[in-house]
């Protein structure tokens, strides 16, 4: 079992090293060719215009697309969330080309500039373990974006309670168009699509490794489904 980390701009190390304290090798991806040999992908948190501009370079996006397709685990973290996300606004001029198949809309910089950037526990209810452990995660927000709305097959893991006077964004950094939703006082900020997971926050930038170790899951419950599904139709 392999898993990728999207390795042209961002925090690919940190999921590395992440993934390496869980005893899985991450391989880091560049090209096409890599991609086809990892049965899962993590997309970094970074800055996505700019990773935008390097998979374009390097012809990735039909092939990060495909992967998506097959139903293969992708998780996106902060930038990588934007990437998966089937439409975005808060975006420079022009905006930026996205890989898709979230199906949710997200604002690109919804908690404002880099000044804005902070930590907080947030509820996530998914990481509770069996023994019953703390369900509350450390998320490390930096110019994080949020997700706005969601289709129905998109399954809400986290909100994010914004404190009513906290500043979210602000038009001197951020161009709010007409139709952008207001902020709502739960923000979501973790999301899951059959074999899409997304997190506005940073889980590669903590120590605590219950977000790679769900991904981990994902990744090993897809390759036992897809071997199931080969072995029943060698049997048929
Ligand atoms: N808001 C940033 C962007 O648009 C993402 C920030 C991050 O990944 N920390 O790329």
């Amino acid at each position: 079992m392999t898993v990728g980390v999207l390795a042209l701009q961002g925090s690919f190390n940190e999921h590395i090293a992440a993934l390496r304290r869980l005893g899985v090798q991450g391989i880091e991806i560049r090209k096409v060719e890599q991609l086809l040999t990892v049965s899962s992908l993590i997309i970094p948190g970074g800055e996505s215009t700019t990773m935008a501009k390097l998979a374009e370079y390097h012809n990735l996006f039909p092939a990060l697309r495909e992967f998506v397709k097959t139903g293969k685990p992708v998780w996106g973290t902060c930038a990588g969330l934007i990437f998966l996300a089937d439409r975005a606004v808060g975006q420079k001029e022009g905006g930026q080309e996205l890989v898709g198949g979230l199906d949710c809309t997200v604002h690109r910089n919804f908690f404002g500039s880099q000044i804005q950037s902070f930590e907080a526990d947030i509820s996530v209810p998914l990481l509770t373990s069996k023994e019953g452990g703390a369900e509350t995660f450390r998320g490390v927000f930096i110019r994080a974006p949020a997700v706005l709305d969601v289709g129905p097959d998109v399954e809400v893991l986290a909100h994010y309670p914004v404190p009513s006077n906290k500043v979210l964004y602000s038009s001197s950094t951020v161009q709010i168009q007409e139709e952008d939703a207001l902020p709502e006082t739960n923000v979501i900020v973790a999301v899951k699509q059959r074999n899409l997971l997304a997190t506005a926050f940073h889980p590669e930038l903590t120590a605590d490794t219950r977000w790679h170790s769900y991904f981990m899951k994902m990744t090993t419950e897809m390759e036992e489904e897809a071997t199931s599904s080969t072995s029943s139709t060698i049997v048929s």
